[in-house]
């Protein structure tokens, strides 16, 4: 394992505040997209009732399948800043978790979450496809 000279405080804290920032912000439209997607229109009867504009199927499905979509891939962004935060906490931020190489500080400003370094994701990236 590469030697570890961990970030300063003062170095990692505006990837901190950055992190801080995209969390409450990502947090925010999740809800506001969870809420828009269940449609849960917060009546005060406990009925099932089906709303009537779901009987129009058709463009309205296809944008309810999107926005769940949406909703999916920001959760994912979600918990790869709480671990950030976490290897932040821990003083292991900035460096690969595949490789524990150091991230690039272009990069980190780039994707502040990002796990990895450019070789590894490129190489998970391409695992996924
Ligand atoms: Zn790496």
């Amino acid at each position: 394992m590469a030697k570890m000279t961990k970030m300063k405080k003062a170095e990692v804290k505006p990837f901190k505040e950055s992190l801080i920032i995209l969390r409450a912000r990502l947090r925010g439209d999740v809800s506001t997209l969870a809420s828009a997607a269940l449609s849960t229109s917060g009546g005060s009867s406990g009925s099932s009732s089906v709303p009537s504009h779901i009987a129009d199927l058709g463009s309205d499905t296809y944008e309810q399948d999107n926005t769940i979509l949406l909703m999916n891939s920001e959760g994912e962004t979600l918990t790869q800043i709480e671990s950030a935060l976490e290897r932040i906490e821990g003083g292991t931020y900035g460096f690969c978790t595949e490789c524990s190489g150091k991230i690039p500080k272009t990069r980190l400003k780039a994707l502040p979450y990002t796990p990895y370094c450019v070789k590894c994701a490129s190489e998970i990236e391409s695992d996924n496809y």
